[in-house]
């Protein structure tokens, strides 16, 4: 079954009121993950954490879609109603309307608690009578009994043998309406829901729910007094036992003498529940009381609507009390006490201890220096939920606190990390600033290869000789303005829409003889140069060379009958002619034994004619 309580991760805020609150430390953070949970086996059902968790991040196991089920299931069903119903319900004028709403929701019988309370009550009475030399612990409230069997242990025996008083109930709802009756306890308590798991046999009880359930109920099945006539509760109906949401209220019901000096019971509300058992634990044998313990009063417990007003609430309770005395048949009431006194209403209580084992000195001296908490009677601030620094220390060790639940130790690593978040925050910015300075740069360059490149770009264009830039597939990567005239019109017209042919096939624009001389280049990664092609009716003179491996080449082609290329053409093929002549007669010199010099001086006049403008075609 869901646990009785849970803490909504998505709402809880990590403030740890709740680890504050919780009076038997079932709340543990853990370090993967700062959000508190809630220990189901250490939990006491109190709501002590739901009553301070202000973003309301704990839930209650909620049993509304549970009630609608059994009231739907077909078979007559029983509302066990607390008697803190007056201080819960001032809104509703009389109680006997709010009977007759109950009966609205579905509930065949209705049914006070308050009989049962005086059932139990007596049983209280005789116990205290015969018992001579043993104590008890009254055991009508569960988070008191649920803390006995969980941290108390030794005093279970001390818990009085008797039943609650809504078990006592059930009991007699079950002889009078039939072992299939279902029964539903409304309770002042989000414990009772876990409570009725105990009842067992006659007494078990299918369900309970809280008052601010109910509310909800009517609510949603839009039940209001108004629309409604008056019922009564089903009989038989209780006395006294109405005054037991009061703490001294089952005293009352039980005819107990209260007078200090006479009284054999104490009675204890509130945290001081806890104190009072320790000090019953250590000095029954002089108190020599029976201890009425409950952790909050049943007028105020957590399954009530939230900021009722104590003292308002009782007075609520003693006139609805008051009213309900002044029509109640005492005759019919005696005759039902006297018919169920032979009921059983003997209890059992078992051992549940959660005391977790106390950690070594060393390890926690260890754990309050690591805290800066070097004095470990130091009271503490409490911020992290513990009275003292060696309680929160011994929590840590216990599994159920992390350091970081503690205010000073959380701002010093704060700090520490605040420190290297300064030292990062620093080196980010050098690196921030390095990394502007290579932008700039980057930029510079890349404005200075853009200029480079079109700089090259327009000397390309200038040139006479005819540029021509492939990739590996033959497709014009650049050209100048030479190579595209070569082509002639139609390529000039391309270049009007595509600028430099970028991306033209060489081979649509070129012959197969001239084009595979750029294939032969790619492919054997071997320059070719002064290869002269014939191409119309030009003669052209090709060098082409390897810019990247296997992927681009590049082609200068000159056109030999332009006369600039004539001339520079002839004076480069003379040059050679010089020198193999040169060569030439040097070794026929050399076997003759005379000297070149005139044929040098002759040949050298040529060349030096030609460069200073002379007319080659004359000559
Ligand atoms: S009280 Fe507990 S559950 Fe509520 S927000 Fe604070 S830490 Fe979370
Ligand atoms: S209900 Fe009580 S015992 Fe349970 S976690 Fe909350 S404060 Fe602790």
């Amino acid at each position: 079954m869901e646990a009785l309580l849970k803490i909504n991760s998505e709402t809880c805020i990590a403030c740890y009121a709740c680890v504050r609150a919780c009076p038997v430390k079932a709340i543990r953070v853990q370090t993967e993950q700062v959000k508190p949970e809630i220990i189901p086996q250490r939990c006491i059902g109190c709501g002590s954490c739901v009553a301070v968790c202000g973003p309301g991040a704990i839930e209650i196991r909620n049993s509304k879609d549970e009630l609608q089920k059994i009231l739907r299931a077909g078979k007559k069903v029983a509302a066990l109603v607390d008697p803190s119903i007056a201080g819960e319900f001032p809104d509703i004028t009389d109680y006997r309307k709010f009977v007759q709403m109950l009966r609205t929701l579905g509930f065949h019988y209705v049914h006070e608690v308050a009989f049962g309370v005086d059932l139990v009550a007596r049983a209280y009475a005789k116990l205290f009578e015969e018992t001579k030399g043993k104590y008890y612990i009254m055991s009508n409230d569960p988070v008191t009994v649920s803390f006995v069997e969980k941290y108390r242990t030794g005093l279970v025996p001390n818990l009085a043998p008797i039943m609650p008083p809504v078990a006592a109930t059930a009991s007699v709802v079950r002889k009078i309406a039939g072992e299939e009756v279902g029964l539903v306890h409304i309770s002042p308590l989000i414990a009772s829901k876990d409570e009725i798991r105990r009842f067992k046999g006659a007494s078990r009880i299918d369900l309970a729910i809280t008052f601010v359930e109910l509310r909800e109920l009517f609510i949603e099945a839009n039940i209001h007094e108004t629309d409604l006539e008056y019922s009564d509760f089903d009989a038989p109906l209780g006395y006294k036992g109405s005054f037991f949401p009061v703490a001294n209220g089952i005293i009352q019901a039980a005819g107990l003498e209260e007078e200090l000096h006479l009284t054999p019971v104490l009675t204890v509300e509130g945290e001081g529940m806890i104190n009072a058992l320790n000090e019953f634990e250590e000095n029954i044998g002089t108190i020599k009381h029976h201890f009425n313990l409950f952790y909050k009063e049943f007028l105020m417990g957590r399954g009530t609507s939230a900021g009722g007003k104590r003292f308002l609430r009782q007075s609520q309770l003693i006139k609805y009390v008051e009213k309900r005395f002044k029509t109640l048949d005492r005759g019919s009431w005696s005759a039902s006490m006297d018919e169920f006194e032979t009921l059983d209403l003997k209890h059992t209580f078992r051992t549940d201890d959660q005391s977790l084992p106390v950690p070594s000195d060393s390890k926690l001296k260890k754990i309050l220096k690591d805290l800066d908490q070097l004095n470990p009677s130091a009271v503490g601030c409490g911020a992290c939920g513990y009275a003292s620094c060696t309680d929160f220390a011994i929590a840590i060790a216990q599994g159920l606190a992390i350091p970081e639940m503690c205010n000073t130790y959380a701002s010093r690593n704060r700090q520490d990390h605040i420190r290297s978040l300064k030292i990062s925050n620093e080196k980010l910015a050098q690196a921030q600033d390095l990394l502007k300075k290579s932008e700039r740069l980057a930029q510079k360059e890349n404005e200075a290869a853009r200029e480079a490149s079109e700089i090259v770009r327009r000397m390309l264009h200038k040139l006479p000789s005819m540029v021509v830039i492939c990739d590996m597939n033959l497709k014009i990567i650049q050209t100048n303005d030479s190579f595209i005239h070569m082509l002639g019109e139609d390529a000039k017209e391309i270049n009007e829409v595509v600028p430099g042919l970028t991306g033209a096939d060489l081979k649509t624009l070129l012959p197969y003889n001239f084009y595979n001389l750029f294939t032969y280049v790619l492919v054997h990664n071997e320059s070719i140069t002064n290869r002269d092609i014939q191409h119309e009716s030009k003669m052209l003179n090709v060098s082409i060379f390897v810019i990247e491996k296997e992927k681009i080449v590049g082609a200068v082609i000159r056109d030999m009958s332009a006369p600039e290329v004539q001339k520079e053409e002839v004076v480069k093929r003379l040059t050679e002619v010089i020198d193999k002549n040169l060569g030439l007669a040097q070794q026929i010199g050399f076997i003759l034994g005379e000297g070149t010099s005139e044929t040098e001086r002759m040949l050298n006049s040529i060349v030096e004619s030609y460069k200073l403008g002379k007319d080659l075609k004359d000559r």
